[in-house]
């Protein structure tokens, strides 16, 4: 077996050429194994490309279940653009201590096109709140306790792979660290690289429709400040966004005031004024440190594991519709993947195969959240549609059952247990809050009111 002795072999880029030459140095070799047979003398060889939540919590389980990993990620010091809301089930799940949340939410506004406003925490239980953590904390946290499960982290831009044409052919990752070009060969890659994928575009896995997110983040005289430290806000109406919500979250010193619309991208900066003179009021003598904008995907990708590349996170399109939540998705997707690999690769002693990522992998994550994400998608086809609905949405959230049951779906993630009679209740408020708003019979195909007692709102 011609195993490579170091891994990281590396070309420089000449400095003065206009276009990048560099010595010519053939590419590592990595001997592959075929398909289940046993690795001799080495152990599974996998890459992930990007150190957010996703990427992390691949390379933690990859590297914790034997399997020889290399984590890269381009801006180490950099911050992913995210309100930061997490929710509770996350905590224990992902084990993230608690001197990493900037706020404990335990109350929430959500707030109509009319102005209605209702107070969305009332049936939160003295232990229950919404987790508000800043990115550049959580991911470097997250990426340093990959690298002390045995990750290897690197520091680097990946531009392409170069995808084998035989099943005993590595893939090769190219990357650059401080103007050099670098490659390694890998047994399988993980692609966890965020809505603009690199490896969604070099495996031809497909596109899918994004919103744009823009939020400002925005720092608040203390008496202002004072007024957010447990609160979170949601606003809805067509000045703000004719498809999602806007929001106000707080953090740490400041609060993130931000919107997000799939069908009005090029108005996403006139729907941001939109929210704070909404807010303007409860923000005035406030200075503006950050702006930020980012693609959220709205559906998955069409192809998600292609030979032995699998995407998870935003590269795979894991955000749900309604909350426009990925983070918790993104973890989970990267641990299950992770944990699919070591199963199927018996703790990286054996070759594994595209079969091996579908069943492993994708069949479980199908199998788990297939459904809450389809009915996601419906309630927000139905609620943000309109202002009328809208009004329905906002009204239906002051009923303490329909909280109870949207608070219970979102912070553990399970399917609530829900009460007949209460469920049947909540379908008919459903239906009448619709018809008071004149919006049954408009955009309504297909709905069910179950879900809504389901999934909550
Ligand atoms: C404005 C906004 C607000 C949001 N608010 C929330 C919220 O409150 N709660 C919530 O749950 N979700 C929220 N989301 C969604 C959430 O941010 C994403 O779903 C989540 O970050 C996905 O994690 P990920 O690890 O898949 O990808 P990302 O977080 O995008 O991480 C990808 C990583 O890969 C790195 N990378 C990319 N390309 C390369 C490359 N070629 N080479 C090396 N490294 C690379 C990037 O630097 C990055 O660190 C929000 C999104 C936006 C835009």
């Amino acid at each position: 077996m011609a195993a490579i002795t170091h891994p990281l072999h590396s070309l420089t880029l000449t400095s003065k050429s206009p276009t990048p030459r560099f010595k010519t140095k053939p590419f590592p070799k990595l001997q592959i194994s075929a398909s289940n047979k046993p690795i001799s003398g080495r152990k599974l060889r996998v890459a992930v490309i990007g150190g957010g939540p996703a990427g992390s919590s691949a390379a933690e389980t990859l590297a914790s279940g034997g399997i020889e990993t290399y984590l890269f990620e381009r801006s180490p010091t950099g911050a992913k653009p995210c309100g930061g809301a997490i929710p509770l089930c996350m905590l224990d799940e992902f084990s993230i201590p608690p001197e990493l949340i900037d706020r404990k939410v335990t109350h929430m506004k959500i707030i109509s096109p009319s102005n209605l406003t209702v107070d969305f925490g009332k049936t939160l239980k003295p232990n229950e709140h919404i987790s508000m953590v800043r990115r550049e904390v959580l991911d470097s946290y997250l990426r340093s306790r990959a690298e002390s499960n045995g990750a290897v982290l690197l520091k680097g831009l990946v531009t392409h792979l170069d995808i084998p044409n035989h099943p005993n052919q590595p893939y090769i990752i190219h990357y650059t660290v401080n103007n050099t070009i670098k490659y390694l060969p890998v047994d399988a890659v993980i692609g966890a690289d965020g809505a603009n994928s690199r490896v969604a575009k070099s495996i031809d896995a497909g596109d899918y429709t994004c919103a744009i997110a823009f939020q400002e983040r925005i720092k608040l005289p203390d008496d202002k400040m004072q007024y957010y430290h447990n609160l979170a806000e949601m606003y809805v109406g067509n000045d703000v966004s004719p498809d999602f919500y806007a929001w106000v979250f707080p953090k740490c010193d400041h609060v993130a005031v931000g919107t997000g619309t799939v069908t009005s991208k090029p108005k996403i900066k006139s729907l941001q004024k939109a929210i704070r003179s909404r807010v303007l009021p409860k923000i005035a003598g406030g200075t503006v440190i950050k702006v930020e904008a980012h693609p959220i995907p709205e559906h998955p990708r069409p192809v998600r594991v292609r030979g032995r590349v699998a995407l998870v996170g935003d590269a795979a399109g894991y955000v749900t519709k309604c909350s426009g939540e990925g983070i918790y998705f993104a973890a989970k997707s990267g641990r299950m993947c992770g944990e699919g690999i070591v199963k199927a690769s018996e703790g990286g002693e054996k070759m594994i195969e595209e079969s091996d990522l579908k069943r492993e992998y994708l069949k479980q994550w199908d199998s788990e959240y297939v459904n809450m994400f389809r009915c996601l998608d419906l309630l927000q086809h139905v609620f943000y549609g309109s202002n009328a609905a809208r009004e329905s949405l906002v009204e239906l959230c002051g009923d303490e059952y329909v909280q109870r049951m949207t608070f219970e779906s979102y912070l553990y993630k399970k399917l609530a247990n829900g009460d007949r009679w209460e469920d049947l209740k909540m379908g008919w408020n459903t239906i009448g809050s619709l018809m008071r708003c004149k919006i049954v019979g408009k955009g309504m195909e297909g709905f069910d009111p179950s879900v809504v007692a389901r999934f909550g709102l």
